[in-house]
């Protein structure tokens, strides 16, 4: 079962929040098939705009937080992408439906890192994932042109910032308690333009 039809109303749903602004974004959550990302359990949901559990206490993001941290972004297909936090490797998807090259991603819990992969794999999608603490980013490939975290953390953590290249953006949940989407844009001083788009509710960054 291919689930376009469900496919199809969550992308409208989508499109008439206006929150998104790039097509390619609504054509990326409108290809990848969410309900193999998801537990068994929850398949039938899986196109419901909510998050949903993925084991080990954590959660894939509804789809309209994919859609809006992927959409600031900005992403040109030929952007490399740092991913952190890959979960159940939804998000990953999305974005390597729009970039060419490979999209790389770090995840904390060494068990989901091995199922997303496998996962990605099967589906076809260029994702590359490695078990590890996303504080130190993935140097190996820097520089990067965008980079988002899945978790939320008090501050952008040095490492990544640094694996930014400059113009690069970081989008990130920011913040203890009460958090907020963190947009962030690297001068060629190497400071930070910084600006928030709304509260947003995230698992903690573990580490
Ligand atoms: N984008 C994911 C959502 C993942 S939820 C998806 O589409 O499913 C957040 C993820 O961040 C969890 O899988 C959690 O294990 C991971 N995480 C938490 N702390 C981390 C850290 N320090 N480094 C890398 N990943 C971390």
């Amino acid at each position: 079962m291919t689930r376009e039809n469900d496919r199809e109303r969550l992308v409208e749903v989508l499109s008439r929040s206006e929150r998104i602004h790039r097509e390619s974004v609504l054509e990326a959550i409108g290809a990848v098939p969410r309900h193999e990302f998801v537990p068994d359990s929850h398949t039938q949901q899986a196109y419901h705009d909510r998050p949903l559990p993925i084991g080990h206490g954590q959660t894939i993001s509804a789809p309209h937080m994919v859609a809006i941290m992927t959409d600031r972004l900005a992403l040109s297909p030929e952007d490399r992408v740092l991913e952190i936090g890959t979960g159940c490797g939804y998000h990953a998807a999305v974005v390597a439906e729009i970039v060419d090259t490979t999209v790389y991603s770090v995840e904390f819990q060494p068990e989901l890192a091995e199922s997303a992969q496998r996962q990605l794999d099967r589906l076809g999608y260029d994702v590359t994932v490695t078990a590890g603490d996303g504080h130190d980013g993935w140097p190996e490939h820097a520089p990067y042109d965008a980079a988002y975290l899945t978790c939320a953390t008090p501050e952008l953590p040095d490492p990544i910032v640094e694996q930014i290249a400059t113009g690069g953006r970081i989008v990130a949940p920011v913040g203890t308690g009460r958090q907020q989407l963190l947009i962030a844009e690297k001068e060629s001083d190497g400071s930070l333009t910084r600006r928030t788009d709304g509260y947003v509710q995230f698992v903690p960054m573990r580490g």
